[in-house]
């Protein structure tokens, strides 16, 4: 994915300084943090449009940023903006650093206006309601280039939930209301298209799967994870099992072109085990999953997935608040789920067991078992809540357990929310946010805000500054903001 980079000037300057600000405009572009496509200089109306409906129909454009290098009356601006469909970054910025005082004069003056120039573009941007971040300073200001950068990771979110396709495996747990949700408004607003598969064809692809599949990637697992040698001994029959539930399930995936699925420990069909190990490997490489049918949060870490950056450290999981440690002055919450955690959060090597699960009435399952790697983070809850979604976060350090927890047999996290146990629970709660959530050490706040902002979404944030009190006043505005900002 690119973005393009666009430069507001007109056709009053001549073709001197035009040919200045080019260069000058290539210069900022080859300084920005992000991969970008350089467009020429834009000096009229028809121009303009045209690249924006460009950069709609390309693809490949993630989204685009756009700088008045000079002066750019805005009334030019208006039907490209009013046809833009992709994430827009107004970069407030300009070709120097400093200024040089001492020879300074009116042709200076007049290529480096930036500073009126976007703001001509700024009142025209506001005057159309048109969605955008704006990040002002110069490129080369590393406070900059993170800005962008994390505007980037968001456009990079957004173009993959367009595009995405969701497989359920099964509907989702009976008679639980948060893990319901409009599909159709679901598509409407981030263009995730959520289905419903029945969990035999799965079972179908699962039995399908070669022994010797099956014994290439057993090895693998070897080579991974300390597995059990229970596993590689007399219960070997269970690990193969889980092998064969994920190349059944990855193949699934792969040739329907989903990147994200959702099951449910009520409807297994003809799997002989809960998928644990499965799910958690698939979730290591990229896939959104939510357990018991929950494709919101399914949506969401992918979504997250896609965002984060590649090859830089910090997994991204799906994740239960399970239950508290209430010492006072230490109050913590273990999060975990019946088996389906990412090692990408994991500290260390995860170690691949067999013990018997009380849900679901199958087989015991294989899982991984770890403890999330300590540092700071996010956990992201997606709600839909009648008339539209709202996105909820915390930030939150994960923590070593304070001691080792030799008798718990799933993947877990232990974390610190900010700012303490009472106000950020009493915030979720207050909010209506999810028991099923996204936590996050590659993502962060601000990325999640310009995703916010692209999608039209609601992102309520409790964080150190939070207040109950506050967050309660601030979600009754959200409520009439939200509701008349989407008309009728
Ligand atoms: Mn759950």
């Amino acid at each position: 994915m690119k973005i393009w980079f666009l430069t507001g000037s007109q056709g009053l300057y001549g073709e001197d300084t035009l040919r200045q600000v080019a260069e000058q405009s290539q210069g900022i572009a080859a300084q920005l943090p992000v991969e970008v496509e350089w467009k020429p200089v834009l000096t009229d109306a028809a121009a303009i449009r045209r690249v924006m409906l460009e950069a709609n129909a390309d693809d490949s454009c993630a989204g685009v940023i756009a700088w008045m290098h000079t002066f750019s009356p805005a009334k030019m601006w208006i039907a490209g903006l009013d046809a833009l469909r992709k994430p827009l970054l107004h970069l407030h910025t300009q070709a120097n650093v400093e200024l040089p005082w001492s020879t300074i004069d009116m042709d200076f003056m007049n290529l480096n206006q930036a500073a009126h120039g976007d703001r001509e573009f700024g009142f025209v941007q506001t005057r159309l309601g048109v969605p955008r971040k704006t990040v002002a300073g110069h490129v080369s200001d590393p406070a900059v280039a993170e800005r962008i950068l994390a505007w980037e990771r968001a456009a990079r979110g957004l173009a993959e939930l367009r595009t995405l396709k969701l497989a359920r495996f099964g509907d989702n747990m009976r008679d639980v209301a948060v893990t319901e949700g409009d599909k159709v408004e679901a598509q409407l607003r981030f263009g995730v298209s959520v289905n419903t598969y029945g969990v035999n064809d799965l079972v179908e692809a699962v039995d399908a799967a070669s022994d010797a599949d099956v014994t290439a990637l057993v090895k693998e697992y070897a080579e991974q994870y300390a597995v059990a040698p229970e596993l590689l001994g007399e219960r070997a029959e269970s690990l193969r099992y889980a092998a064969r539930i994920e190349l059944g399930l990855r193949g699934f995936l792969e040739a329907g072109g989903f990147k994200a699925f959702t099951t449910n420990f009520e409807d297994l069909g003809g799997l002989r085990q809960l998928p644990g190990l499965a799910v958690q490997r698939l979730m290591a490489d990229g896939y959104g999953f939510g357990g018991e049918g929950d494709w919101k949060t399914s949506v969401l870490l992918r979504t997250l997935k896609a965002m984060s950056e590649e090859g830089a450290p910090g997994g991204t999981s799906f994740m239960e608040d399970y239950t508290y440690n209430l010492t006072p002055g230490n109050e913590l919450i273990l999060g975990a789920h019946m088996l389906e955690v990412c090692p990408s959060i994991a500290a260390g090597t995860p170690s691949c067991e067999i013990h018997p699960l009380s849900i679901g009435g199958r087989e015991d399952p294989v899982r991984l078992v770890f403890d999330a790697e300590p540092g700071p983070g996010i956990v992201v809850g997606l709600a839909d809540m009648g008339e539209r979604f709202r996105l909820v976060a915390n930030e939150i350090d994960v923590v070593a357990p304070p001691e080792p927890l030799p008798k718990l047999p799933v993947a877990r996290a232990v974390w610190r929310p900010r700012p303490n146990l009472r106000t950020s629970t009493e915030s979720w709660l207050t909010a209506g946010a999810p028991h099923h959530t996204v936590l996050s050490q590659a993502v962060g706040r601000e990325e999640l805000t310009d995703l916010a902002e692209m999608l039209g979404v609601e992102l309520v944030v409790i964080d150190a500054d939070t207040t109950t009190e506050r967050l309660t006043k601030e979600l009754r505005w959200n409520q009439a903001y939200y509701r008349l900002a989407q008309g009728f």
